[in-house]
């Protein structure tokens, strides 16, 4: 029998009630019990609805309060010193390390947070060091699984594996010089063999040791780590089911092959070529190959019929026996449930399936390829069909002026008048601004009156005319803000934005948008991102009403705001049936419009934020010139329209640049902004190497957190800086933008920016 999997499901509850608890939990207005109590609710309605769903082997271990691998530096003892000895409980230790925590006695700033491969969701990065002491402080998977079980539910527990836990950590700042990580294993070992052997005997059959790392480059050298690894792991294991996802295996998989594991999960999503290599590599293996064939990453309905035929193919060669149907990655990156949108038509709702539709395809899918003679399970194929054929019958009606306007792109579209020196001349005549000129990257505090004000014109309660007046007001307070404590490049605060993605989606043609269709992008942070469903294309302004009315209000230059090309598409849901290039260039193409209004309308900076631009790579490196290709001439097609004197500014909120250098130099953006506080040095010096030509702005505090930097703090900073940058080329700002910030500490911060900057121009 074929059977069926679920690799992770969504944390945050079907009514967002574990973010709410976080949330109510860090402002003191919940207890811990009530906040492991609302946990406990959500992990059992995901444990029983997937069950529900049919579906054979379901998760445990993979919920989270915050991130995952948070909570297994939080259980292995990885807990940097700084957040030891201050007298907090575990639980807000666990909450200091991923967002930091200041109060009168405390004052300890956030982890780093890393993108989780090619995904938006971000993850707290351990810190290692030959001083690290492993410990067992508690055995989450065990723990879940038991609280499955009291539930009624048998759930396939999910541990990060050692060598991905690894090696997606960092040496902390007081190791060794030269210190690697990975030296770590054979400390480390010992603490996974007791995990494991604590769930083989609580009677869990099966564990899914996650090693995404597998799908990577650089997991080619680590060989004789797997092959140890899994060698010790093994025995002592419950039935070892080695998960990889995101990408293809490549020559890896001669090795992986080897290693002594029960099963091997694929992504077939994302790599469905990969299947004729996997299976000829585990024929002669006893593993049981567990195909992803169900998208973690999409919205869009499974294609049984396609899905049938890669299962069908393994069965053949491996028997059903030795063949799960599974999704492609946890399902973290999907919404919970259609069934809580109430607004899509029912033409689009036939499109799409959530994270709970995608359980339910596992397991039809996993009983078609069984044989089931069960007219449900016909009646499911059949719709499915139908379905799937409705879709495809919609693709083919394209929007031809579109794809007309994109297939005539030509190369001068995509670069300015002049090169940088020049308008760099022109602009400072135009702007005026000081040197080290101060700014923020765009978002200023979302406080609760803007959110209810937005509630209420969805409710009707507020009129289109009153909630513009609304808006008005507050970019009205968000000038005077910014004047009176001196800031140069003023923004107008993006008060209308209820998401930088979501904000222009909704005035593009192409999109539809969802009421609950949330994901993680890190902590209690959540997304809605749009899905984009056809040809994208611009019926009108979009910001030039806001950026000109903020511009009316002062005498100082005021930056336009917008979300770039590639990070639109990034952050939707992208369609399945076009190339992301015929999409990206279709989104730059609307910008380009946008922007050259802006600048007719007299706004003389504008910011095209490109913050997904990294994390969009592929994951392999073969595959990272394609890609760098189109994603950086889309960014260029939607600035290059305008005149010199246009001040092109572009952010980005990631810090490893040395390997994209050149694409970075080639958006040829007059400046930008890179979030850099918690990065070292080295960021700079990767600017310096290259000798980067135009101007930049490495962000002087960290915004992911309340935490109000000192005056001395940022001197400091400037003056590392200014080490190794020319004073000519460097902006003073944020690492990113305030949006999730209070007013209080928002104000606190900037105003020791201004004071930041003006010292520097007293001593540089
Ligand atoms: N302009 C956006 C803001 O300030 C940029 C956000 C981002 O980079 N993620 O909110
Ligand atoms: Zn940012």
């Amino acid at each position: 029998m074929v059977s069926s999997s679920v690799l992770g499901f969504p944390r945050i509850g079907a009514n967002r009630e574990v973010k709410k608890a976080v949330e109510a939990y860090w402002a003191e207005k919940f207890t811990a019990d009530e906040l492991t109590k609302v946990a406990a609710d959500v992990k059992r309605a995901s444990w029983t609805s997937v069950k529900a769903q049919g579906v054979d082997f379901i998760p445990s271990g993979e919920f989270s309060l915050y991130d995952h691998v948070l909570d297994h530096s939080a259980a292995f003892n990885v807990i940097p010193k700084r957040y030891v000895g201050l007298g907090l409980s575990p639980l807000d230790v666990y909450f200091a390390m991923g967002r930091g925590r200041q109060s009168e006695v405390v004052d300890v700033p956030a982890s780093e947070m890393k993108k989780w491969f090619d995904s938006n969701y971000h993850f707290v990065v351990p810190e290692f060091s030959d001083e690290t002491d492993f410990k067992l402080n508690f055995n989450k998977a065990l723990l879940e699984f038991k609280e499955a079980q009291a539930a009624g539910v048998t759930t396939r527990p999910v541990v990060l594996g050692p060598i991905s836990f690894l090696t997606l950590g960092k040496a902390s700042k007081d190791a060794k010089p030269g210190f690697q990580p990975i030296s770590l294993l054979p400390k480390l070992l010992p603490i996974y063999k007791t995990l494991l052997t604590d769930l083989k005997q609580a009677g869990a059959e099966w564990v899914q040791v996650d090693e995404p790392i597998l799908v990577l480059d650089t997991a080619a050298a680590l060989e004789n780590e797997f092959a140890t690894a899994y060698a010790e792991l093994a025995p002592v294991a419950p039935k070892i089911l080695l998960t990889t996802y995101f990408s293809r295996l490549d020559s890896n998989l001669t090795f992986i092959a080897k290693l002594p594991v029960a099963g091997l999960h694929i992504d077939l999503d994302r790599a469905p070529a990969q299947l004729d290599e996997v299976i000829s590599a585990v024929k002669s293996t006893p593993i049981i190959l567990s195909l992803g064939v169900v998208s973690g990453r999409n919205i869009w309905k499974t294609d049984f019929a396609a899905a049938i035929k890669l299962g069908q193919k393994a069965i053949d060669a491996l028997g059903p026996d030795r063949v799960i149907v599974a999704t492609s990655s946890s399902l973290l990156h999907t919404p919970v449930t259609l069934a809580s949108e109430t607004k899509l038509t029912p033409q689009q709702k036939d499109w799409f399936s959530f994270a709970l539709e995608k359980a339910g395809e596992v397991a039809t899918i996993a009983a078609v390829l069984s044989g089931s003679q069960d007219p449900k399970v016909a009646a499911a194929l059949e719709e499915n069909n139908t379905s799937i054929a409705k879709r495809r019958e919609f693709e083919s009606s394209s929007d031809d002026t579109v794809r007309k306007r994109v297939a005539a792109i030509t190369d001068d579209q995509l670069e300015r008048k002049s090169p940088f020196t020049t308008r760099r001349e022109i602009q400072a005549k135009h702007l005026k601004l000081p040197k080290f000129p101060t700014t923020t990257i765009g978002s200023f505090p979302q406080t609760k009156e803007i959110r209810q004000a937005r509630a209420k014109l969805g409710k009707g309660e507020l009129t289109e005319e009153q909630y513009e007046e609304f808006i008005k007001k507050e970019i009205g307070a968000v000038v005077r803000f910014q004047e009176k404590i001196g800031l140069d490049l003023l923004v107008h605060g993006e008060p209308e934005r209820n998401d930088m993605v979501q904000y222009f989606g909704e005035q593009l043609h192409g999109f539809v948008f969802t009421q609950n269709a949330w994901v993680q992008s890190y902590g209690s942070r959540y997304v809605r991102p749009p899905i984009i469903v056809s040809d994208v294309s611009r019926p009108g302004p979009m910001t030039v009403k806001w950026s000109s009315y903020a511009q009316s209000l002062t005498s100082k230059p005021m930056k336009g705001m917008l979300t770039g090309p590639v990070t639109i598409l990034n952050w939707s849901f992208p369609r399945a049936d076009v190339s992301r290039e015929l999409q990206s260039k279709q989104l730059a193409l609307a910008l380009r419009d946008e922007v050259v209004d802006l600048e007719k309308a007299g706004i003389s900076a504008i910011q095209v934020d490109e913050p997904a631009i990294r994390e969009g790579l592929p994951l392999r490196r073969s595959d990272w010139d394609a890609y760098l290709k189109w994603a950086v001439d889309s960014f260029k097609l939607s600035t290059a329209g305008v005149t010199d004197q246009l001040q092109t500014h572009s952010h980005f909120c990631y810090s490893d640049f040395d390997d994209i250098f050149p694409s970075i130099q080639r958006l040829d953006a007059d400046v930008i902004s890179i979030e850099a506080s918690k990065a070292d040095m080295k960021l700079l010096n990767t600017f310096k190497h290259y000798g980067y030509s135009n101007q930049i702005g490495p962000g002087v505090y960290d915004i992911h957190s309340p935490r109000v930097p000192g005056g001395q703090e940022i001197k400091d900073r400037l003056k590392s800086m200014l080490d190794i940058l020319p004073d000519s080329l460097l902006f003073v700002n944020p690492d990113c933008g305030l949006k999730t910030r209070g007013w209080k500490e928002t104000e606190a911060s900037l105003i020791n920016l201004v004071e930041g900057a003006k010292w520097a121009r007293e001593n540089y």
